[in-house]
């Protein structure tokens, strides 16, 4: 196929070797960090490439696509794909990807792992062992929650969202309502629960966990009057996208302790933290990692490489994003 595509990043062997078998050239960027739009721009410039692979902190907007006007496919590599400008590439008829299903189960994992070392208090328990402070048992010492009988409140129960009310309510025994722009009956069967309204949730939730995509309509969905009509006594964890909470809210939420803890993986300026953030001991911080499995990765770019080859032969990508 005489085709050519520019790769931001390296992408594991496994999505180049299915562009090599199908005679698709590609150039791959050589930064390990994510390149600025500057980089893009210049590397695009240099060829008249038929697509591109993306990743979540590449910016496809017009300017991208006026530095290479050839382009007629994105494969984003990513669930997520709130870096691509969607009326820009719609008004370029340019076909759109993303990685849809692969990584579900490394994200529920990942946030059920985050609830659990907020309630049993794992990480400030590191630290208090490696900075010596432990001088023998001590009853009253980092008291954490049951999880038992308690309720997740879930944003969101698409494909990550369900793994995580299954993974908690068959696991853990938690209760679990939710709300989602739509009913997830085969959800209700699973696990008893019940739909609501946001701010219902909100209320009655002992651990909120989101799992929207990052839109307009979800952009700072929890903010601070969202956080204060919160349970004191509840968490918040989010492994969506870091704007859909107003962090400098959050930062003050958990300061004044108008909830008890939270957990994120994603954050709102990333990859830079909002002010005072890191220095909450109720706050557990990790760097989007939550889909980071070798088998999610290898999948992803074969997925990534599918959509490419879908859109030369056919005209069309396999998981298109644009309705
Ligand atoms: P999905 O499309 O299967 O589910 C999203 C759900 O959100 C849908 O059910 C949708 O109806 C619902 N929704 C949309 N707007 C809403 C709103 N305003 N209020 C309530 N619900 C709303 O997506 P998914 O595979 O479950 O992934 C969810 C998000 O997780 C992705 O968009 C991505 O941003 C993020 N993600 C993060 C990581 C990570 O590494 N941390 C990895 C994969 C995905």
């Amino acid at each position: 196929m005489d085709k050519k595509i520019y790769i931001t990043r390296k992408i594991p062997e496994a999505g180049l070797n299915l562009l090599r078998e199908k005679g698709i050239s590609f150039d791959i960027g050589k930064s390990k960090f994510p390149p600025t739009k500057k980089e893009i721009v210049k590397a695009l410039k240099k060829k008249p490439y038929d697509g591109i692979i993306s990743f979540l902190t590449d910016p496809l907007d017009k300017d991208i696509f006026n530095a290479c006007p050839t382009i007629k496919v994105c494969a984003n590599f990513s669930v997520g794909y709130n870096n691509v400008d969607i009326s820009e590439v719609k008004a370029r008829n340019i076909c759109v990807s993303n990685t849809p299903g692969i990584s579900s189960t490394a994200v529920a994992e990942h946030t059920v792992a985050l609830i659990m070392a907020l309630t049993t208090r794992i990480t400030e328990g590191d630290r208090f062992m490696r900075k010596g402070k432990y001088k023998g048992w001590d009853p009253d010492l980092l008291i954490g929650t049951d999880l038992k009988n308690k309720t997740i409140g879930l944003i969101g129960v698409g494909q990550i969202g369900t793994e995580v009310a299954k993974m908690l309510h068959y696991g853990f025994g938690l209760n679990v309502i939710y709300s989602d722009l739509v009913q997830n009956f085969e959800l209700e069967k699973a696990t008893n629960s019940i739909k609501k309204e946001k701010s219902e949730v909100l209320k009655e939730a002992d651990i909120i966990s989101l799992h929207v995509p990052l839109i307009n309509s979800t952009h700072h969905l929890i903010d601070k009057k969202s956080l204060a009509s919160m349970k004191k006594t509840a968490f918040l964890i989010n492994t969506s996208r870091g704007p859909v909470v107003d962090e400098k809210a959050l930062v003050f939420a958990l300061k004044n302790k108008i909830i008890c803890g939270a957990a994120l993986d994603v954050y709102e300026f990333e990859p830079k933290l909002t002010l005072g953030l890191n220095r909450l001991s109720n706050v557990i911080l990790t760097p989007h990692i939550a889909s980071a499995r070798q088998s999610a990765r290898d999948m992803m770019a074969e997925i990534a490489a599918k959509n490419i080859i879908s859109a030369f032969e056919t005209g069309k990508v396999i998981n298109s994003v644009i309705n």
